[in-house]
């Protein structure tokens, strides 16, 4: 199986040595939990806690509001000290659920409680999925139960398990891969059970030998190779898009207007699989995320498994510290992380890194001309036209910007990598991508809003015709408010 690779790519510093034979540790905050509520793509959820109030772990303190949208799990027990707006490692202000923790991770009745997936409706492994607050852990953060519930479950084809982990220093699925292998694959055959004809594949790229070695293992002792069987993919940054993934395992192509699902695909991240089973065999919320601690200004590199909530400062003093004052800290991998100013940030359910280097390579350097060497334009795996999309940035053209497909770029970062110049040109691609978006989904308010005015007023002379059946055109102007805000 498997198309070999994608066109493009880079071939960066992989840096997994530090980390990759650390085996997974568990670390327990001590201080207070930050909950944003706003920690995935959609809606926040709405927060049905208020001050004073004790929680138990696994606790939902925030309910999905909207199609898209999840719920916030409590990761522990305590007493909710307050309800305020708090920035995230991405710099986003979100309001956020504040828990004292006791210290004690009581849990809520009915968590850890196993169940048999044979006698499960797909009705139930969806509301499971939902109510766990599972969302798709590989940094996109998108609610999961909404991933899983494609309209024709017949046209699916693959299940795939995004194992690559191809971004450099990260090694917390390896570690997922090497140590839960048999929770993984109980994660993939829950999702298989959601599509029928399915098959369920986990892709892995080759410099992880011990981890393709560990999952076949598992699939030849359950006897599951009729269902899932493991793809190896080239080394090669980044493997693991959406995109790239679907391409090379099975040569199907898509672009930004598209879903997996339209390539008859269901992607999830290892940890997102892993969290799949953990919710509907044994009734766990995610309340944990393995974030990988690691750099040369970090005392003890590791892997550590920590409850959602907790402060990065803390998880900076469980690796033993700052080796020096380092220039640099980023949130997530060097590729498409961000950069962290101050630690006093809480881990939310997308969390997979933090890196702290004593020396920032980037921040010495002085970004020259554009020499139209073209290497960028061979690194991107979408194809586009970086130095071109460069121009039009530069001139603020965004119309430009656009006719050169600059929205269909994924912000990989390659083209930046490669750049001999050293221009920022994936940052200016992202601000570039956000302001388009903006102006997208104002032009878009503007015709709905046109729409709602339109259809009140029709409403009014209906309703002054027809007062009987004023309830249901009420109904249907919530469901329609409901789904412009999910978008
Ligand atoms: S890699 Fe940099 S210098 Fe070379 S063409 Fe692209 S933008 Fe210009
Ligand atoms: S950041 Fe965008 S333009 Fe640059 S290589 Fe990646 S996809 Fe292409």
């Amino acid at each position: 199986m498997g198309y070999g690779s994608f066109r493009g790519g880079v071939h960066p510093f992989r840096g997994k040595d530090i980390t990759k034979e650390k085996a997974i540790s568990e670390y327990l905050p001590q201080g207070d939990l930050v909950y944003p509520l706003s920690q995935h793509i959609g809606a926040p959820a709405r927060a049905v806690v208020a001050a004073g109030d004790e929680v138990l772990a696994g606790q939902i303190i925030g309910e999905a509001d909207g199609l898209v949208s999840t719920n916030v799990i409590s990761s522990v027990s305590g007493r909710v000290r307050t309800i305020e707006r708090r920035m995230l490692a991405t710099g986003v202000i979100s309001d956020s659920v504040i828990v004292e923790n006791d210290r004690e991770y009581r849990p809520a009745p009915g968590i850890g409680k196993s169940r048999d997936p044979e006698g499960l409706t797909k009705e139930e492994i969806r509301t499971a999925v939902k109510n766990a607050g599972i969302v798709g852990l590989g940094g996109a953060g998108f609610p999961t139960h909404v991933k899983l519930a494609p309209g024709d479950d017949g046209a699916i084809d693959y299940v795939i398990v995004n194992a690559a982990e191809c971004e450099p220093y990260l090694t917390g699925d390896y570690r997922l891969m090497l140590e839960e292998p048999e929770e993984i694959l109980a994660g993939l055959q829950v999702l298989l059970r959601l599509f029928e004809k399915a098959k369920g594949v986990i892709a892995i790229e080759a410099d992880k030998p011990e981890a393709i070695k560990k999952i076949k293992a598992v699939i030849e002792e359950k006897s599951l190779s009729q269902s899932a069987e493991v793809c190896t993919l080239k080394t090669k940054y980044p493997q693991g898009a959406e995109r790239n993934l679907i391409f090379t395992i099975t040569g199907r192509r898509l672009n930004s207007q598209k879903l997996p699902k339209d390539a008859g695909c269901i992607v999830c991240n290892t940890a997102t699989v892993h969290g799949v089973g953990q919710a509907v065999l044994k009734g766990l919320p995610l309340m944990n995320r393995i974030i990988t601690v690691t750099g040369d200004g970090i005392a003890n590199p590791g892997n550590f498994r920590v409850k959602v909530g907790t402060n990065y400062g803390e998880l900076i003093e469980a690796a033993g510290g700052f080796t020096a004052q380092p220039e640099k800290v980023i949130a997530g991998g060097p590729m498409m992380g961000m950069a962290l100013t101050v630690p006093d940030v809480p881990v939310t359910k997308t969390s997979s890194a933090l890196l702290v280097f004593r020396k920032d390579p980037v921040a010495h350097v002085k970004p020259g001309s554009c020499i139209r060497c073209g290497r960028c334009v061979k690194a991107c795996p979408c194809r586009l036209l970086p130095l071109k999309m460069w121009q039009a940035c530069k001139h603020y053209n965004l119309d430009l910007f656009q006719r050169l497909y600059g929205m269909e770029c994924y912000e990989c970062g390659s083209c930046t990598f490669v750049c001999p110049a050293r221009l920022s040109l994936t940052q200016s691609f992202k601000q570039a991508r956000m302001m388009v978006s903006d102006q997208r989904k104002r032009a878009k308010t503007t015709v709905s809003d046109r729409k709602k005015q339109q259809s009140s007023r029709q409403r009014q002379k209906d309703s002054q015709a027809h007062t009987a059946v004023t309830g249901i055109f009420s109904g249907c102007g919530g469901a329609g408010r409901d789904m412009a805000e999910s978008e």
